[in-house]
């Protein structure tokens, strides 16, 4: 079996592109990964182009031969673009090698050690706040409004939900620091307006999702480890799932980590066992969070055997189309350190369409597939129906594109 073509492709996701790479072979396999980047989604896909040479006529079922030669290949630029550019075609790579089996791909790696993985509802109210009109849902005009979305996370059947620092409004904002269009700067300084925001807006969620359902927010990078210290002790008071933040010294976030009683999730941007291995070794924090569209499998289910061998747990970083919701799902059916995994609820309404086989997605849990590969594969003519970047006009073209 010899690799004839190897292909980037970029749908319209609404407010940011999803990017695939497809694999086709000389015997009519196709095995099709997610390596979606909101940021520089043109470099990952001319990254995808720039390994082309290394891959046609190579054999695609071995994997890891051809991840190591595409790493060396690109070791200068090791993560960022040209890495999630790896995963992709890896990801692609492990569905041909799958669907040649005729087996999924936790298959190859001992699984699966569940059925099902609890989700949380993730950027909730964050997606309601900046596209809710442009995507037909409920907007966030007011702090009741908010109280009613907790309602809807457990009517819905979720026990778990994730925020971002939300300020409802007409139009409702998002605060973000690091964003241009933000009120504050890259300073990353906390003030006292902002921490009680962010307590009224939690209070409102807990209101309305009640005592069973754990809340998280997430930091990203959008303060100094003084400011995220200060948002995790506050948080103390309600029923949490964990604090989410970023920071690039494992020293700062395990200082967060033992300053609070608040479980501290990280490390969303890291890739490869190597960014890792500071992290786990210092044991900096309490949930590893893997993002398997930015490593690949096969990196992916190392980190998180690294991170079992620390005794902390793993959650998928995951806010793409559903086929990097089977890539996560599949993680968490081989690996036995699981927390919980991330899913976006609001999204545009092609995302189910853009798949063969949407995940099942019941009272608040995944199903791990069954079908061979990924468990779906790409619908192509959605894919061209919604090309990205999109024509203005069009339903994404009015979404603007944040995150
Ligand atoms: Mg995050």
């Amino acid at each position: 079996m010899k690799i004839t073509r190897v292909e980037p492709f970029h749908c319209d996701g609404g407010w940011r592109p999803w990017t695939f790479v497809k694999i086709e072979t000389d015997d009519g396999l196709v095995g099709w990964g997610e390596c979606s980047d909101n940021r520089n989604a043109r470099g990952v896909a001319g990254c995808v182009r720039d390994f082309q040479h290394l891959l046609i006529g190579r054999d695609p079922r071995a994997v890891e031969l051809l991840y190591w030669d595409l790493l060396r290949h690109s070791r200068q630029n090791l993560g960022g673009v040209s890495h999630k550019a790896i995963a992709g075609i890896e990801l692609a790579l492990w569905d041909v090698k799958a669907r040649a089996l005729g087996v999924p791909v936790y298959e190859l790696f001992g699984g699966p050690l569940r059925e099902r993985v609890r989700l949380y509802w993730s950027h909730c109210g964050t997606t309601r706040a900046r596209h809710g009109r442009a995507l037909g849902l409920p907007e966030l005009r007011s702090y009741d409004d908010v109280v009613a979305l907790g309602r809807e996370v457990v009517q819905r059947g979720f026990s778990a939900l994730k925020t971002n620092i939300v300020i409802p409004g007409d139009p409702a904002d998002t605060y973000f620091p690091g964003f241009a269009s933000g009120a504050g700067s890259t300073d990353g300084a906390l003030d006292q307006q902002i921490l009680r925001k962010i307590e009224r807006l939690l209070a409102a969620f807990a209101e309305g999702a009640g005592p069973d359902v754990q809340l998280a927010l997430d930091l990203n990078y959008n303060f100094r480890t003084e400011g995220a210290v200060k948002v995790a002790r506050m948080l103390e008071q309600f029923n949490t799932l964990w604090v989410e933040y970023d920071n690039w010294d494992p020293k700062a976030l395990l200082q967060l980590k033992e300053s609070t009683t608040n479980s501290i999730a990280s490390c969303e941007s890291l890739v490869s066992t190597r960014q890792y291995r500071p992290f786990l070794e210092l044991q900096a924090m309490d949930v590893a969070i893997i993002d398997v569209p930015w490593n690949g499998f096969g990196q992916a289910v190392k980190i998180g055997s690294m991170a079992e061998a620390y005794e902390i747990n793993c959650a998928p970083h995951n806010y793409y189309s559903h086929l990097a919701d089977l890539h996560s799902v599949q993680l968490c059916a081989v690996l036995p350190n699981v927390r919980i995994m991330e899913i976006d609820v609001d999204d545009v309404p092609w995302k189910r369409e853009l798949v063969t086989k949407p995940p099942t997605i019941d009272n608040g849990y995944i199903q791990v597939p069954t079908g061979p590969g990924w468990g779906a594969e790409i619908v192509e003519e959605v894919l061209r129906e919604h090309p990205w970047p999109p024509p203005s006009g069009s339903p994404g073209g009015s979404m603007g594109s944040r995150y």
